[in-house]
């Protein structure tokens, strides 16, 4: 790089894979790839690594998996140098330790910060991808790995007005860095998912009046969240090997259950979710192994949780509107919250069920319900993401024959295994549609996506060959095998950001591949083993090769 901490200079710059995005993914990639003796390049358009980690500064964002577990397993020495001050870490911590990461492995000299892609090209004669940076930088790699992340492109909500409000409008997901004082402010905020849930309760200790917008309540369990000793690590710390194992197989480590809701007792039932609701976390959906396929199984912990809102919130009207009723526990995210509920018994703070009385308009200093003005002096908008598709489909990409990703998706994400699709050579995507991704713990997704990435490229650079793609039958079927996978459960029962629901005009198709990460690296390993069947793999001129593939039969579980 050069010294203007520039690849380019203003020129056109030639590497062996460009990797976009400097999260974990990108991080990874980037130490991976290098370490196998590729010259790599990263593409970021923060100005420093992070990835939703760098943006989402809200207060109160923290992770909902457990600090010792959502962290990388690829270097014994990291895991065991790095303390982690918190059961769950706060965004602040673990930006720090990604930071750390990037001084450790000198990943930096490798990152291009303040540099958001615009668009991308296949060349076919060269079979080299070809970069443009917003700048009007050229980037030339014969491959490229999309770390884009799931959950990157934040969206307002389509509220007539918006624009004009007068005060600051914040979206938890592209937070300022200087922070926001919200004293003696009138504050509203739209949204309740896990974002929501999380910045509520903060900026509620702080604003003079709080006006949450809630249009459809979510189901959050308490986190329990505890500082850890240096005791508590060293314990997990020493039997890190087992612990990383596990997780290759299961994601995260939760207690899971091997029993249904109705193979116990209904007091054994209740007195289960009691004893997990008080351990806290995500932890408690495993109580039992058909809660997320069974819709009457999952009917007992919805009540579970509603009675525990009734239980917490004084106003019975108020607890009423806050009890979710429209989907089933566990097919939207579940969120994991300090004091949520408890917050709507603060003087201070206010619920507008917007399906009582639903958002009409917002004016320079109000939003106004159909029943209603609230004047306000700053909006916090806490609105989701165009999840798993948004950040790749925001780059205008190009790949054989002419053809346009986004035309190609405008029915939905075509993807073979999650990791390429159809027609678009060399183009990696990390943890994207058709892959377990987002119902998994990230970080493991992502370290299992660059290895096989990373084995990919080494086989190739063995085998002498130049391009590797998806192939349409492999494809077809794979995309078939993930529906199937999510008719199985409850999930399709939602209207989530899992389906892109919440993005008017997104297809509804059920995005994450709803399997156990170990079948699915089972799956993705005998693949590539298997002379990377259902790719098509060439040398530069090389007719083509393809093996056919059907998925083997792997097991469901969400
Ligand atoms: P989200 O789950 O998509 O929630 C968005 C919220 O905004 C929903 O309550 C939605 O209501 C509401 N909304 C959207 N448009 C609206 C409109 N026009 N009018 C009124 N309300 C509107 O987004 P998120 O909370 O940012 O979370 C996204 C994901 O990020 C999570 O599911 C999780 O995977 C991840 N995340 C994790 C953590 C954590 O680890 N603890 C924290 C934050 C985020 P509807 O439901 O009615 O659409």
């Amino acid at each position: 790089m050069s010294e203007n901490g520039k690849f380019s200079n203003g020129q056109h710059t030639s590497v062996d894979a460009i990797v976009i995005g400097a999260g974990f993914a990108g991080l990874y990639a980037l130490h991976r790839l290098r370490s196998m003796g590729w010259k790599v390049c990263v593409l970021e358009a923060a100005a420093d690594v992070g990835g939703v980690w760098y943006w989402n500064r809200y207060p109160g964002a923290r992770c909902d998996v457990e600090s010792l577990q959502y962290s990388y397993s690829f270097s014994s020495e990291l895991e065991q140098e790095w303390e982690w001050s918190e059961k769950y870490a706060s965004q602040p911590e673990i930006l720090r330790y990604l930071q750390h990461v990037a001084q450790r492995f000198e990943l930096r000299p490798d990152i291009q910060f303040n540099t958001r892609v615009r668009a991308m090209r296949f060349d076919e004669q060269c079979e080299h991808w070809q970069v443009h940076t917003e700048q009007g930088e050229v980037f030339d790699a014969r491959f490229c790995v999309m770390a884009t992340g799931a959950l990157s492109v934040p969206r307002l909500p389509e509220v007539p007005g918006i624009s004009r409000f007068k005060g600051p409008v914040h979206h938890t997901g592209h937070w300022p860095h200087e922070g926001v004082d919200f004293t003696g402010l009138r504050v509203g905020v739209i949204g309740t998912g896990s974002s929501g849930i999380q910045v509520i309760p903060q900026i509620a200790k702080q604003a003079l009046q709080l006006n949450v917008f809630q249009r459809t309540p979510n189901f959050s369990i308490p986190a329990r969240n505890t500082p850890l000793s240096h005791e508590d690590q060293k314990a997990f710390k020493q039997a890190y090997p087992a612990h990383r194992a596990r997780a290759r197989e299961v994601g995260t480590l939760y207690e899971f259950s091997d029993k249904k809701a109705f193979e116990v007792s209904d007091q054994d039932r209740e007195r289960e979710y009691e004893r997990r609701w008080n351990k806290g976390g995500v932890n408690f959906v495993h109580a039992f192994t058909d809660l997320m396929v069974n819709k009457t199984s999952n009917d007992t912990v919805a009540d579970f949780v509603r009675e525990r809102i009734r239980r917490v919130v004084h106003d019975p009207a108020v607890a009423q509107a806050l009890c979710p009723k429209d989907h089933p526990l566990g097919t939207k995210r579940i969120c994991v919250d300090i004091d949520y509920f408890e917050t709507y018994n603060r003087p201070n703070v206010r619920l507008v069920d917007l399906q009582a009385t639903p958002i009409e308009s917002v004016t320079d200093d109000s939003v106004w319900t159909r029943d209603e003005a609230f004047p306000l002096d700053a909006l916090v908008c806490a609105t989701g993401y165009d999840a798993l598709t948004g950040a790749v489909l925001q780059i205008d990409i190009t790949g054989r024959d002419g053809v346009s990703l986004r035309e190609q998706w405008r029915d939905g994400p075509g993807t073979f295994l999650g990791l390429m699709t159809v027609g678009f050579p060399n183009m990696f995507i990390i943890t994207g549609a058709g892959s377990p991704s987002v119902l998994v713990n990230m970080v493991v997704g992502v370290e299992q996506h660059v290895d096989w990435i990373a084995r990919c490229l080494d086989d190739m650079r063995r085998d002498g060959l130049s391009t590797i793609e998806a192939e349409q039958s492999a494809q077809t079927r794979w995309v078939t095998h993930v529906n199937e996978a999510a008719d199985k459960t409850l999930f399709p029962l939602a209207k989530s950001w899992y389906l892109g629901a919440n993005v008017p005009g997104k297809p509804r198709v059920f995005m994450p591949y709803v399997s156990k990460i170990g079948l699915y690296r089972a799956e993705c390993d005998r693949i590539a083993a298997n002379n990377y069947e259902g790719f098509k793999r060439a040398g530069l001129g090389d007719a083509s090769t393809a093996q056919s593939h059907t998925p083997s039969d792997m097991a469901v579980r969400p």
